[in-house]
C-alpha cells in the first residue's frame, strides 16, 4: 500500500477570522487574553481559556456546579 497522498482537511490560513462575528452592524469578538491584549486570543478549553502565547489561564465558572469542599471554616 503507497501512502502517496493523505486526506487533507481543508483548514483555513488563519483561524483568527472564526473569532469574530458579525452580528447586526457590530463586530463581536471572542475573549481576547489581558495579558498580550487585544488581537491574541484565548483558546477554549473544557472549562476554562486559555492563552497560547503567554500560557495565561482563565478559568470559566460554571453556574450549576458548586463545589465548596474547601470550607471548613468555622
Ligand atoms: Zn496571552
Amino acid at each position: 500500500m503507497a501512502e502517496g497522498k493523505k486526506p487533507h482537511k481543508n483548514k483555513p490560513t488563519s483561524k483568527k477570522y472564526t473569532k469574530y462575528k458579525i452580528e447586526g452592524d457590530k463586530v463581536v469578538r471572542e475573549k481576547t487574553c489581558p495579558r498580550c491584549g487585544p488581537g491574541i486570543f484565548l483558546m477554549k478549553a473544557k472549562n476554562r481559556l486559555y492563552c497560547g502565547k503567554c500560557h495565561y489561564t482563565e478559568f470559566i465558572k460554571s453556574e450549576k456546579k458548586e463545589e465548596d469542599e474547601e470550607k471548613k471554616e468555622d
